[in-house]
């Protein structure tokens, strides 16, 4: 220690936190008892007793002998849509085990809502419904004929409407929109079941959202974090195409902040349906991007534009993520692509050559592999030294493909709740020989890959502690083993969830660990995950969450 005095005095801090169990996350000192703040940022880590002696501090927390761990960091979550998703009429399962129980749901919101407004379900899974299929139009329009009722599947990927919404759509007039499929029956009419890009004729009826509502969403859904020990997210998708809610939703991101309603740090992946062709001068080449040339890494330490994200496929439990062979027990069936090949291909080209961060979704192990050559080849004619280029999800991924995952240097962005919440279904889809290749870990670790955590919320449940808890322990919900030979030690996930996270989006000079430097944001532990059973580990508690120095949640007592 030393370094911090000057002209014999002490150096002043805002705070020291001392007498903690600190897993840094930082290789060159893993373990350690007292940080110091200083303007939100950490400025020494080590003993309190030493810090104490050196630092001048305005204040000395104490940590109470609790584990601290770097602020969890989700690297692919959908923030205002859970956010606005807490007002919908929770569909998932358990408790619901029925399109009967779907059913009973929404005749009781009918009865309280004026007749012709809307009534928005999240959360079912056809997977987990006794019935085994989804709810149909004519099923809701017996116990809510007058209202308009969208029912949203757990994946995001598809929904299901009543007979109103399908009037209020024109759905007998309108095309299809590509990379969609409006399912019907035998007799030719709408099921009431929309898949991918066919959702986006019902988001036509609501979008854009008002800037107030997707404020307050943000809020909301901030509050919520800070209690599960979040204190950076990636948000998946904004501006345009089916993740989104407003073209100008970055500015909502911005009032939000102006607010103080924005309490996690946020990086913006920008939908690639928002890019487009700009003016350039012939010797750039090619112009695509947004507007003034915005691009991945402009912003500061609380919001800054991401990657591009564009969709490749669909959904592993939905059935229509693009593989290699049928899904199990489904001849024939072998998913599909969102758009044409060949435009993906442009697309990723040209914003890859704009210098943008992509992150493509691809599940299934056709899509995987037919992204990876699209990387590969843009690559190689326009080589890019630090892409950091990713796979969202990377579901079902052949022993092959991960090899040149690292060989490229692309990273995976798998969701480790996955495993527990819709692990069955996933199983389900892809039969015993192909299991063995679905959401990966261990072998992105070993192939030496930076792997991040996620949780694709409000896909499912988004606390990090549950998602580190199904990194560890690797059964799904019926308790069956999902991928053991995935499975990772309980440091390796919150190291995923923390620094590997960080660095998935550009940010591990700030975030991800607790060393000198690093912004000062920490969250504190009932107890230590590394130290205790591991089935023991989604039961922890965060006791207090700490950004950039300020307390930000506290059940402890800490400020
Ligand atoms: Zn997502």
């Amino acid at each position: 220690m030393g370094g911090f005095g000057y002209h014999g005095r002490a150096m002043r801090v805002d705070r020291i936190f001392e007498g903690g169990n600190l897993l840094t996350m930082d290789a060159a000192r893993p373990r350690a008892t007292a940080l110091a703040v200083l303007g939100g940022r950490i400025v020494a880590v080590g003993e309190g007793s030493e810090l104490r002696r050196h630092l001048d501090a305005e204040r000395v927390v104490s940590l109470q002998g609790r584990t601290v761990v770097p602020g969890f960091h989700d690297a692919h979550n959908h923030m205002p849509s859970f956010g606005m998703g807490l007002d919908d009429v929770p569909l998932s399962s358990p408790p619901v085990r029925s399109v009967e129980d779907i059913l009973r749901a929404v005749a009781a919101q009918a009865a309280t809502r004026p007749r012709g407004s809307w009534i928005v379900g999240g959360g079912y899974d056809q997977n987990k419904l006794a019935e085994g299929r989804h709810p149909r139009a004519a099923e809701l329009d017996t116990v809510a004929p007058d209202h308009l009722v969208w029912l949203r599947h757990t994946s995001g990927h598809m929904c299901v409407v009543g007979g109103r919404v399908l009037e209020a759509i024109g759905v007998e007039r309108v095309p299809v929109p590509e990379g969609g499929v409006v399912e019907r029956d035998a007799s030719g009419r709408p099921t009431g079941l929309l898949q991918e890009q066919a959702q986006g004729l019902v988001r036509a009826l609501v979008y854009p959202y008002p800037q107030a509502e997707l404020v307050a969403a943000i809020g909301r859904a901030s509050a919520h974090y800070l209690r599960e020990g979040l204190t950076s997210v990636q948000e998946a998708g904004v501006g345009a195409g089916l993740v989104a809610r407003s073209p100008v939703e970055l500015s909502a991101w911005q009032e939000a902040r102006r607010q103080g309603a924005l309490g996690v740090r946020a990086t913006l992946m920008i939908a690639a349906e928002a890019l487009h062709d700009l003016p350039h001068a012939a010797a750039d080449g090619d112009g695509f991007g947004l507007d003034l040339g915005l691009r991945t890494g402009w912003g500061d330490e609380w919001l800054r534009i991401g990657a591009m994200k564009i969709f490749s496929d669909g959904s592993l439990i939905g059935r229509t993520a693009a593989m290699c062979c049928d899904f199990a027990g489904e001849a024939g069936n072998r998913g599909f692509f969102q758009m044409d090949v060949e435009r993906l291909r442009r697309i990723i080209t040209r914003a890859h050559r704009a210098g943008w961060q992509v992150a493509t979704h691809a599940i299934g192990d056709r899509a995987i592999a037919t992204v990876l050559d699209i990387y590969q080849d843009a690559l190689a004619a326009h080589p890019r030294a630090d892409h950091r280029h990713r796979i969202e999800h990377c579901g079902v991924c052949r022993p092959e493909d991960v090899q040149r995952l690292a060989a490229l240097g692309v990273i995976p962005v798998p969701q480790g709740r996955f495993i527990s919440e819709i692990g069955d279904g996933m199983l389900a889809a892809l039969g015993p020989e192909r299991s063995p290749w679905c959401y990966r870990q261990r072998s992105f670790i070993e192939a030496g890959l930076a792997l991040p955590g996620s949780s694709d919320r409000p896909v499912v449940q988004g606390a990090p502690l549950l998602g580190i808890h199904d990194m560890v322990n690797q059964r799904t919900a019926s308790g069956r083993p999902f991928n053991p030979s995935e499975a990772l030690a309980a440091e390796e996930a919150i190291r995923c969830y923390t620094l590997h996270s960080a660095r998935a989006a550009f940010r591990e000079a700030d975030l991800g660990s607790l060393e000198p430097g690093k912004l000062a944001d920490f969250a504190v532990l009932s107890a230590d995950p590394t130290a205790i059973d591991p089935g023991g580990i989604g039961a922890i508690d965060v006791l207090a969450t700490v950004v950039g120095g300020r307390v930000a949640h506290d059940r402890m007592g800490l400020d």
